[in-house]
């Protein structure tokens, strides 16, 4: 990355030179454009709170040199300049363990995919096992694409569960018990590459407002609603990660006191009475065979009562539970991924009418529900952007 200014201590320039402020207000267009990707010239400006006409100035010059390239796009029904980095030569890779199955995304730092592959894994699967073909598969992909190892920036791998970020190790509430206390030392060992590991949710959250239609979205709770309930949280535009990394934990919030007890040694959570796995129990009590998530899923689509009633009873449990989290944050929208995100309103509804349930009317009334834009590969776009973001982190 030789277009980037590296991190100078900013007292040893000139504070009054013109060339100064120019490196400085450069280098702010460039961490914006790592932390939220390709921008237009007024989500430049707004973001960086320098002047529209600084900002055209600046992005000329950097175009001149071949830092970020333009190009003319409609936002909001009027034309704009869409600024973005230019390709370096530099790979992010993302990668998103499934129950069932890794991606792989090749990016550049102007967020571009310049590759993607998906490898089906058996339900079970040995987790060592699995990083090592996925590191193999990797391999051939840089080759394909003519990128030596030095380019790639390191890889960026999404995990299904808790991570303690102080020592990138995964915590027991993973939904894939294989997984726990495997540490980020073991994946780069693998790789062979330096390794970013975060949990599932969190990169679907900082995909998809960093790659989706809900870029530059600066409050959102994406939701996942598949075998476990997790969500990740956008907050002030940026990934929020408490204390020890553990957040989001939607999945584990009491919602039923005499009921019955959860993975995680407590009684009553959402996951207990709304997850994909409740309900395809419930289905299958009067059912022969055995139901499937894609089950629920079609005949959902088929109206059937019964896939409806269960799906609107979750819906309302889930929407509580996002309710009390808005009534704290305030978010803008909340995003729902996982595998039954087809049904659309059928599951939406419910979840709008729990919101109504707890939140209070102002935020029940301006929080919007949709579903992901990117579908199954939010997390491997996520586990890229959280590769690219840390570029310049890195550089030094
Ligand atoms: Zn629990």
């Amino acid at each position: 990355m030789t277009a980037t200014p590296g991190p100078h201590p900013r007292g040893a320039r000139n504070p009054g030179s013109q060339g100064a402020l120019r490196h400085l207000n450069q280098e702010r267009l460039v961490e914006f454009l790592l932390a939220n990707g390709p921008s237009t010239q007024a989500e430049l400006a707004r973001g960086t709170g320098l002047s529209t006409a600084t900002v055209s100035n600046i992005v000329r010059d950097m175009a001149g040199k071949g830092v970020v390239s333009t190009s003319p796009v409609t936002s909001s029904g009027r034309r704009a300049l869409l600024v973005q980095l230019a390709d370096t030569g530099d790979v992010a890779v993302g990668i998103d363990f499934g129950r069932r199955h890794v991606r792989i995304v090749l990016a550049t730092l102007g967020y571009e995919v310049t590759a993607e592959r998906q490898l089906a894994l058996e339900p079970g699967y040995d987790v060592m096992t699995a990083v090592r073909e996925t590191a193999g598969l990797l391999d051939a992909m840089l080759a394909e694409g003519g990128h030596d190892r030095e380019s790639v920036l390191s890889v960026g791998v999404g995990i299904p569960g808790p991570i303690d970020r102080r020592t990138g190790t995964v915590l027991q509430g993973a939904i894939l018990p294989e997984w726990v206390g495997i540490t980020r030392r073991e994946l780069e060992q693998a790789f062979r590459f330096p390794v970013v590991v975060g949990n599932d949710a969190n990169l679907g959250a900082l995909g998809e407002v960093t790659w989706g239609a809900n870029r530059g979205v600066r409050n959102l709770i994406f939701v996942k609603i598949g075998t476990g309930i997790g969500a990740g949280l956008i907050l002030n535009g940026q990934p929020y990660y408490g204390y020890l990394g553990i957040t989001g934990e939607l999945g584990h919030t009491p919602v039923a006191e005499h009921g019955v007890i959860c993975r995680c040694g407590n009684r009553g959570c959402l996951e207990t009475v709304a997850s994909t796995s409740v309900m395809i129990e419930l289905l299958g009590r009067g059912s022969s065979s055995p139901v499937t998530t894609a089950d629920v899923l079609r005949r959902g689509l088929e109206r059937d009562p019964a896939v409806i009633r269960v799906v609107s009873d979750a819906g309302t449990a889930i929407g509580r539970a996002i309710g009390n989290v808005a009534n704290v944050i305030n978010p803008e929208l909340v995003l729902v991924g996982g595998p039954l995100v087809g049904l659309g309103d059928t599951l939406l509804d419910p979840i709008r009418l729990g919101i109504q349930h707890n939140a209070i009317p102002v935020i029940a009334g301006t929080t919007r529900v949709s579903v992901s834009s990117l579908g199954d590969r939010a997390e491997s776009l996520g586990a890229a952007a959280l590769v690219i973001q840390g570029a310049l982190a890195g550089e030094d």
